[in-house]
């Protein structure tokens, strides 16, 4: 599996999850926010997570 080393995550639940090591394996994510106006680390999230099962 390619691991891009530019993009840590330790979401290893997502189907892009880089399983052995603490990567994605995506060339490019969408991070997102939940609220109008972004105020905490919370408030933002990986939107180009995708659950595996
Ligand atoms: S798509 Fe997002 S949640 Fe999934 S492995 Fe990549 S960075 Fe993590």
């Amino acid at each position: 599996m390619k691991i891009n080393k530019s993009i840590g995550c330790t979401v290893n639940e997502c189907i892009h999850h880089a399983k052995e090591q603490s990567y994605c394996s995506l060339d490019h994510i969408n991070v997102v926010k939940h609220h109008t106006t972004a105020n905490s680390q919370e408030s933002t999230d990986c939107g180009s997570f995708q659950a595996s099962q």
